[in-house]
């Protein structure tokens, strides 16, 4: 597989590398042949050739069989005429990644307030609030005048079919609970298409069983009980927040993976940002990076029918299983490592798997 590799801002490069030492550790284990190719996106690109994207970067990114993504610096990318494009929204929109799948689950020895639960936000990646995000589209907000902003909001068929497909199928691999999450009471129009349309999808599925929930209600539901839900299926802007939520009431923002996917190729990228509070500190947690470079694998393995890959990609998730039971890790949940003392203990429980 050949791997491109870009480490990001704030606390990508400290968070990738450890990565990255963990997927080596898993080549040389499994026999993957990785060929990792490192490349630069974001401020680092934006410092060295004026642009956050380098012509030839999606070129380079084409070419390979997967991309991991680390966090970038969104809120200084605001002028695109100034080379300030967002990278995850470049290669969302140019690899048309429309499915965002973002894991959240407790641990053990993960202290949190909440009763153990293990669910999945499917997130569509394309569309919505962020439809600038689509090439096509242009810009999705417009200055009426300096006082006045309209943002747009567009809502498809097709995006809505392919999200609720995408996970209507997670679900038959999980425990067969599709939870639609929308606004239809304000957003009739487009909502009451996204729901009508996943129940659609969702009569192919009939061991399938199905709800849906407003968004206000939803983010009570999963505060209150988020062991209810199984698989979440919901538009971009709802999916980047509940997410985020859901993440944090699992233990930690650091533990958030998420994959990236579309019909072809796949990103993998944590779930949150580059958390320049705490950049350069060697203390951010490396797991949610990780835990999206098991998902990439894990697709990349079930895609090309390569059972290695999978394998690696469950040695990663049980070391990290590991890690947290012996509680080596990052003290966000409960530990007392660096982030780089963290990668250590992973690399070595796959060094020592049986
Ligand atoms: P950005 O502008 O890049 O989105 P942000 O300021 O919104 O950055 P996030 O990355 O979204 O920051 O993080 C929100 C909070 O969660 C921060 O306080 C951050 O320290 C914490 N956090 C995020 N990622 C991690 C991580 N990997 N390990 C530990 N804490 C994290
Ligand atoms: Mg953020």
């Amino acid at each position: 597989m050949k791997l491109v590799v870009i480490p990001g801002d704030g606390i990508g490069p400290e968070t990738m590398s450890v990565t990255v030492d963990v997927l080596k550790a898993l080549d040389q284990r499994f026999g993957l042949g990785l060929q990792m190719e490192h490349a630069i996106a974001g401020k680092e690109s934006l410092a060295k050739h004026g642009t956050t994207i380098a012509p030839g970067l999606l070129d380079l990114v084409k070419n390979s069989d997967g991309l991991m993504l680390g966090p970038m610096s969104t809120y200084e990318f605001k002028d695109e005429s100034k080379g300030e494009i967002n990278p995850s929204k470049f290669f969302r929109i140019n690899l048309d990644l429309y499915a965002n799948i973002r894991p959240a689950k407790t641990f053990p020895n993960v202290p949190t307030r909440m009763d153990p639960f293990d669910l999945v936000v499917v997130r569509e990646n394309t569309e919505g609030f962020y439809a600038d995000r689509n090439v096509e589209s242009g810009n999705s907000e417009i200055l009426v005048t300096k006082d006045v902003v309209i943002s747009l909001r567009r809502i498809t068929r097709l995006c809505c079919e392919r999200i609720a497909k995408s996970a209507f199928e997670l679900a038959m691999t999980r425990k067969k609970h599709v939870t639609i999450v929308h606004k239809a009471n304000v957003l009739q129009i487009a909502d009451g298409m996204f729901i009508d349309i996943c129940h659609e999808v969702g009569k192919s599925y009939p061991e399938v069983t199905i709800d849906d929930f407003i968004v206000d209600a939803m983010m009570a539901l999963v505060a209150r009980d988020p062991g209810k839900f199984d698989t979440i299926v919901t538009t971009n802007m709802f999916g980047d927040i509940l997410s985020d939520l859901t993440a944090e009431l699992s233990g930690s923002l650091g533990l958030g993976g998420s994959l990236n996917a579309g019909d072809n190729f796949a990103m993998g990228q944590a779930a949150h940002g580059s958390a320049p509070d705490i950049a350069d500190q060697d203390i951010a947690n490396p797991f949610s990076l990780m835990t999206s470079a098991a998902m990439l694998l894990n697709w990349y393995g079930g895609r090309k029918q390569l059972p290695h890959y999978v394998q690696a990609s469950q040695a990663l998730e049980k070391a990290i299983e590991e890690a947290i039971d012996a509680r080596e890790t990052t003290k966000d949940i409960g530990g007392t490592l660096g982030t780089k003392a963290t990668g250590q203990a992973i690399v070595r429980k796959i060094q020592l798997a049986a």
